[in-house]
């Protein structure tokens, strides 16, 4: 057997969910370089940036959401896969005792999480034989946020502010946009997607998601789809998405398209999104030993440069400081646009805990309250816990709960990501209360605006799912919604839409 195997794929897990690759490192460069200093999609992206630099100097996650670990393996003739198989689900285990993966993989139906990421399905192992000596082993970590944004068309198909999409290039290129449009800044924009057009319904899927290990940089090597995916980088940023949604020049950082054979009645578009946490590495092994001879995408010998020339959040002195719990009347006071810094108790709150409190008391007071759509990565500290990733999940899950919620409580705030619907506006302007925007994916910035965990409910909930009890510390986001009806989500949504109706007639 390979006496390092185990090793270098627990450092592959390891190196993967903390250290953005060298091509999406500089990916997200470019959208800083194109955002206006100031702007909020800008703002948004210094905190990005902070965050990446944070999680690779201290090896922390780069977001809670460590995601659907995907491997990839190719193997000389005659490897033990089986073998491999384990070792894999070992490191996998591992990685997870460590803290650099968040227990992640849950029952279906009993909804209990298994606690190491083991389980009927995860994590994705994929084996392929190829004609070489060594040992390939390829990672993606893709969180449920931007997976969540995946799409797949059965062409023909009329698509809203697109029209018909036929079975051609273009039609693919309308769903490839139209994709994109819809993820708003739920998928945690500026995102990549790889996309397969034709194979069948799993086929497509698997295919789109293989895309996204290509770099972001590379050419196709199909004329066709090589002009295809250009066109889409031409104009997509043109839809005015931004980061988180935010509104900016950057929606879409990379767009790789695949091609599969398909039945003549099926031409499936599908279409895999990938949040700006771009979590893919690969290594080459020894395939006597296991040990790593080389790294895919980044070269340890070549020095990796800061995203971010300061640490802190930059402000711009038109900061709101709010401290909980909350009053209405400062509530009331706060509008669209705003950017808060929250310090005080907080309290998470996802499916689960919006689930249970939609027919139970809470555990504590939620009057002035602010819940945060928050599933950290926890650890024990001596009788305590401490927070070592702690970015926001996405809010709209908790859309059939969040008003009734607010209403029954009298919670003041919530913090979340990519917006709510109408329910929670309508009850937002009720009740006095405000959707808070924190920056997806930034679970090492945020981190590090969480003093210290006062305590936890519902632990058997498992360890994402809980509601944790925080005390916050100038903890910045942007009032997203506000107590008087507007809704910056709802607003960008529908201007992009303009701007999508714009690229109908746009040509490849
Ligand atoms: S960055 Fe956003 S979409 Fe990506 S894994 Fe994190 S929370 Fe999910």
């Amino acid at each position: 057997m390979l006496p390092s195997f185990f090793d270098s794929v627990v450092a592959l897990i390891i190196k993967t969910s903390t250290d953005l690759p060298p091509d999406a490192r500089a990916a997200m460069r470019v959208a800083m370089n194109e955002e206006p200093e100031g702007s909020r999609s800008r703002q948004a992206l210094d905190i990005i940036g902070q965050n990446i630099d944070q999680a690779a100097s201290g090896e922390g996650a780069i977001c809670q959401d460590t995601g659907m670990a995907t491997f990839e393996v190719k193997t000389p003739v005659g490897a033990n896969q089986i073998w491999m198989k384990q070792e894999i689900r070992n490191a996998v285990a591992e990685a997870t005792r460590r803290g650099k993966l968040r227990p992640n993989s849950v029952d279906s139906l009993t909804g209990e999480n298994s606690g190491n990421n083991l389980g009927p399905g995860t994590p994705i192992i994929h084996f392929e034989q190829w004609e070489h000596d060594e040992v390939e082993v390829k990672l993606i970590l893709k969180g449920g946020g931007c997976e969540n944004m995946n799409a797949q068309y059965s062409l023909p198909s009329e698509l809203p502010h697109l029209g018909r999409a036929d079975r051609t290039l273009d039609g693919v290129r309308k769903c490839i946009l139209h994709a994109v449009w819809q993820a708003q800044g739920k998928g945690c924009a500026p995102g990549a997607v790889g996309v397969c057009v034709g194979g069948d319904r799993t086929s497509g899927y698997v295919h789109a998601k293989e895309q996204l290990f290509r770099t972001l940089d590379d050419l196709n090597t199909d004329p066709r789809l090589a002009d295809l995916e250009a066109e889409i980088m031409r104009t997509v940023n043109t839809l005015g998405v931004g980061t988180m949604g935010f509104g900016g020049r950057v929606s879409l950082i990379g767009c790789k398209i695949g091609a599969l054979n398909r039945l003549p009645a099926s031409f499936f578009v599908s279409v895999a999104y990938d949040c700006w946490a771009f979590r893919r590495l690969g290594v080459v092994l020894d395939a006597t030993t296991g040990a790593i001879k080389q790294w895919l995408y980044r070269d340890p010998a070549v020095a990796t440069i800061p995203m971010m020339d300061q640490a802190g959040f930059r402000r711009t002195g038109r900061e709101v400081a709010l401290t909980t719990p909350l009053d209405e009347a400062t509530v009331r006071s706060l509008k669209v646009g705003d950017v808060v810094m929250v310090s005080g108790p907080a309290y998470t709150g996802r499916d689960a805990v919006h689930h249970h409190l939609s027919t139970h008391d809470a555990p504590v007071d939620l009057r002035g309250s602010v819940i945060y759509h928050c599933g950290p990565v926890v650890a024990k500290d001596g009788n305590g816990w401490r927070v070592t990733a702690a970015g926001p999940t996405t809010s709209i899950r908790e859309e059939p709960y969040q008003g009734d919620i607010i209403r029954r409580f009298g919670v003041r705030a919530v913090i979340g990501k990519g917006g709510m619907g109408a329910k929670t506006l309508a009850a937002l302007k009720d009740a006095g209360a405000v959707y808070l925007n924190a920056i997806g994916g930034a679970a090492q910035f945020y981190a590090r605006c969480i003093d210290r965990v006062e305590g936890v409910s519902f632990m058997e909930f498992g360890t994402p799912e809980a509601m944790w009890h925080l005390q916050l510390r100038d903890f910045p986001a942007i009032v997203t919604m506000d107590a008087h009806g507007n809704s910056l989500h709802k607003d960008i949504e529908d201007t992009s839409a303009v701007q999508l109706e714009s690229l109908v007639s746009s040509t490849i």
